[in-house]
């Protein structure tokens, strides 16, 4: 699905240099580079506050624990995400509410939203699904209305942006209260390990933050609040010092595939190419297709035996997984969520991709998925 090898030989030099500094120095924790990769960030993203973390997980915990989320608080997501989204929501011991996606962007269905807001409602967190933006806008507009707080999971939008009704270019986890990251090393900033960060415009909320991952001090050894441990290794910060220069590259790599994807499968009857909203730049952290008229995993399944690699985002709505149970969320109506889980499916896509693959991976997805679309009409005609 990736090549991170490929990658990392194109700027070997510099990153294993910086590496080297890193041991030489023995400042493996809270190191230089930590704060100089957090002012690159801030000054990359336009954003006031980028505050590092271990990952993108403990970055959405961290924003819900600074924000004073409390027990029994709830915090609506979409179900169709990456369980991560919604498993803090869980572990802090707040209630988890699940709304629908757009049926065409797969991001939160604002509608629906608004639909699951109660008295306890206390956050909002949209999810930037496969490199493109929600609808903030209007998400942005019933959180105001509704005095909610908006957290963005931006593991998988960082180096996209997003253009409001103002006219205003904003990157993605910069229009929240609260924006979270990953830099999981496939992700589209990764590191070589683990490593996330969160980013904010309002100082009180970055002191806050930084307060909750560093074990809820602000002053050493005196402890405010019940916070935890989440830092960002100095070595994966000097990493990321390097990618992030790379990083409007990468995008514009993954974006290149994806168009060349989108022109070979346009138009085709079995095969929904991913729709770009016109004022979000998409990033395609995934590039993901909805199949009609043929069995996806049957796909899968042939794409496979040509040697070639797809994932299935997500197969289980975050409502139906087990660890949710308690919920009894079930038999929730969710329409698009059940469609989307049932036909996705999810081709290479990375930075480094050459033509060849391009035309091998294309060509065989698009024979194959006409061909169980033929044996399909053909068993329907039969009965
Ligand atoms: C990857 C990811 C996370 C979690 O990031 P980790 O660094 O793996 O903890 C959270 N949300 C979404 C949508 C993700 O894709």
């Amino acid at each position: 699905m990736v090549d991170l090898k490929r990658q990392y030989l194109k700027i070997k030099d510099e990153v294993d240099q910086a590496i080297q500094t890193v041991i030489d120095t023995t400042a493996f924790i809270n190191g230089p580079q930590v704060k100089q990769f957090a002012n690159a960030l801030e000054t990359y993203l336009q954003v006031k506050h980028v505050i590092p973390c271990a990952n993108g997980t403990d970055a959405l915990q961290i924003a819900m624990m600074a924000l004073g989320l409390k027990p029994g608080d709830e915090v609506i997501t979409p179900s169709f995400t990456y369980i991560a989204t919604v498993e803090v929501v869980g572990l802090l011991g707040l209630k988890p509410v699940f709304c629908e996606v757009d049926p065409k962007t797969f991001t939160m269905d604002p509608a629906s939203l608004e639909a699951m807001i109660t008295p306890q409602t206390k956050a909002i967190v949209p999810v930037h699904l496969y490199g493109q933006a929600a609808n903030m806008d209007a998400i942005m507009a019933i959180a105001k209305k509704h005095q909610l707080f908006v957290i963005e999971d931006n593991a998988q939008g960082i180096g996209g942006y997003y253009t409001g009704q103002d006219g205003i270019r904003r990157a993605n986890g910069t229009i929240g209260d609260i924006g979270s990251t990953s830099f999981f090393p496939s992700k589209n900033l990764g590191c070589y390990g683990d490593g996330g960060a969160l980013y904010t415009n309002d100082d009180a909320l970055a002191e806050k933050i930084r307060m909750v991952a560093n074990h809820g001090q602000r002053q050493k050894y005196v402890h405010e609040m019940v916070g935890c441990n989440s830092r960002l290794d100095t070595m994966q910060a000097a990493i990321l010092l390097v990618k992030l220069k790379h990083l409007d590259t990468y995008c514009a790599a993954r974006r290149a595939v994806a168009h060349f994807y989108n022109q070979v499968f346009s138009d085709h009857p079995n095969i929904e190419i991913p729709y770009e909203a016109s004022n979000a730049y998409h990033v395609y952290h995934q590039y993901t297709v909805k199949l009609n008229g043929v069995n996806r995993d049957q796909v899968k399944k042939k794409l496979e035996e040509k040697g070639i690699p797809s994932m299935i985002y997500y197969p289980i709505p975050a409502h139906r997984q087990k660890m949710f149970e308690a919920f009894d969320m079930g038999n929730l109506e969710m329409k698009n969520t059940d469609e989307l889980t049932a036909q996705v499916i999810s081709l290479p896509i990375h930075t480094e991709m050459q033509e060849d693959e391009l035309n091998y991976i294309a060509e065989n997805f698009l024979s194959i998925v006409n061909e169980l679309a033929v044996q399909k009409t053909e068993a329907a005609l039969n009965v």
